[in-house]
């Protein structure tokens, strides 16, 4: 599968494999989800014998372990594995009913992928070339239609779908794509390729940092928001860094913009519009943000999986343009639903009048829908908040305040180290949503006491930074008007 994204990757996988990319805590949070999401898929087919070898990474053990308890007759088996030709494949889950055999593999999504399908494809070649005629292959996924009501239902949670028929019309190809990837493990030169939009589907690959070293800073690849084939034809043109891209080109207007800001070397300020968005601001002002985290495997009543579950908020508060800055903060319990305590406790510190600042208003707005649903009693004051938001990004996105140094993306992360560069998220143990959805969900099985309290020390400095990040951002707004 690795050799099918690209075959340089392959040879350095066999080959060089201390030149991969450490895993990020991002990465490693969705492997385990992966792992977590298998484990639990288990138990729509229980009392299975698990094949996992002693020592994990020995193959060789786990093909033997797997026949041994086909002879045996087990008719469950979990992680079972198989070897043809030198292709090893290790299945979630094989089961034997009515003397016929059926392949599952498990996937913690919600929807199939053409990826998902030439997997299974490659797995029903090597299941069926070592002996076991497999009668059907499906992929378990999550339904992503699933309400949880009272204890989790596995049959509604998970959706079996076959894809014996893709996986038959499939078995030419994997046949020729095996022996393409032989041929690369085979051959002693590395492949000569170079950096191209393999790089990045269907995932990142994990050799970045060894095959874009040669990439410098400035690059046309830090251009956000444009199809990675226009970047290539810029990058494969000659035009490396942005600075290098000709005036006239085809390129869309906003990127001209950044283009033309990185020449300049300059922010472009439109006064007019900066002071029409401001007049639209009334004061009391609050600066809100929220956290979120997504669990695949609904843990409360009435909520889906992946439904964001809102558990921390940070609140700025400005009574007038004069007055001193306030700060408002909740963070959930990890042990129990945290909603109706965080909707309780926002309604209550954003009670009084005055425009609600967020950035980027689509997390937060969906939140609060999201709540208006599961506590209904709550809608008209929800509804009363949504309407008070205004977004702190229209400025940014309407290009009326713009610095090259936030990448033509209008993210936070990009806007604050262009405008307010002293304030910092670099010094942060959690300095991304990302990772403080991964630092909450794991305090769940925090066991000491310390530790824990030391995640939700930071997690608060993180949306706290947000919040006052976004204040420091108005105030530069206002400043310019
Ligand atoms: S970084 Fe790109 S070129 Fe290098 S191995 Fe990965 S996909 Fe291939």
């Amino acid at each position: 599968m690795r050799g099918l994204q690209c075959s340089k990757s392959l040879y350095l996988y066999k080959f060089f494999i201390q030149k991969r990319d450490a895993v990020s805590s991002e990465q490693q949070a969705i492997f385990n989800r992966g792992n977590n999401v298998g484990v639990l898929a288990q138990k729509l087919f229980p009392n299975g014998v698990d094949a996992t070898p002693a020592k994990r990474s020995n193959n060789i053990e786990a093909v033997e372990k797997t026949r041994k308890l086909i002879e045996s007759g087990v008719e469950v088996i979990y992680e079972a594995a198989f070897q043809f030709n030198q292709v090893l494949a290790i299945l979630d889950i094989l089961v034997k009913k009515d003397n016929e055999w059926y392949a599952y593999e498990v996937k913690s999504s919600t929807k199939i992928s053409p990826t998902y399908i030439l997997d299974a494809s490659l797995q029903y070649w090597v299941i069926t070339n070592s002996g076991i005629p497999l009668t059907d292959i499906s992929l378990v996924i999550i339904n992503n239609q699933y309400v949880r009501n009272g204890d989790v239902d596995l049959k509604g949670l998970f959706s079996i779908k076959s894809v014996l028929k893709e996986a038959l019309s499939n078995q030419d190809l994997v046949q020729d794509n095996i022996n393409r990837s032989m041929a690369v493990v085979n051959t002693p030169a590395e492949p000569d390729i170079k950096i191209g939009e393999q790089c990045f589907s269907p995932y990142n690959c994990d050799f970045m940092g060894n095959c874009w070293k040669g990439v410098p800073s400035n690059s046309v690849f830090e251009i956000t928001g444009i199809k990675k084939t226009e970047l290539f034809t810029l990058y494969n043109n000659g035009y490396k860094t942005i600075d290098q891209i000709p005036a006239v080109n085809e390129l869309d207007k906003n990127v001209n913009i950044h283009i033309q800001a990185i020449k300049d070397k300059k922010a472009l300020v439109d006064k007019v519009s900066i002071s029409g968005f401001l007049q639209k601001l009334k004061y009391p002002l609050f600066f809100m943000d929220f956290e979120t985290f997504m669990p695949a495997v609904p843990l409360f009543e009435k909520t889906k999986p992946y439904q964001h579950i809102p558990f921390q908020y940070s609140l700025h508060y400005k009574k007038d343009q004069h007055s001193k800055l306030e700060h408002f903060e909740f963070l959930a319990d990890e042990h129990s639903d945290p909603r109706k305590a965080f909707l309780e406790s926002l309604l209550k510190d954003t009670e009084s009048e005055g425009t609600i600042l967020v950035y980027d208003i689509l997390m937060e707005r969906n939140v609060l829908n999201g709540l208006k649903k599961d506590f209904p009693e709550f809608a008209s004051e929800i509804d009363s908040r949504i309407s008070r938001i205004v977004d702190l990004v229209q400025p940014f996105q309407e290009r009326a305040y713009y610095h090259p140094d936030m990448k033509n993306s209008f993210s936070i992360k990009n806007v604050l180290p262009a405008l307010v560069p002293e304030l910092s998220y670099s010094n942060l143990k959690i300095g991304s949503g990302s990772v403080a959805m991964i630092a909450f969900e794991n305090l769940k099985k925090e066991s000491d006491m310390f530790r824990a309290l030391e995640t939700r020390e930071q997690l608060l400095e993180y949306c706290k930074l947000d919040t006052f990040a976004m204040v420091k951002i108005f105030e530069v707004l206002e400043g310019v008007s």
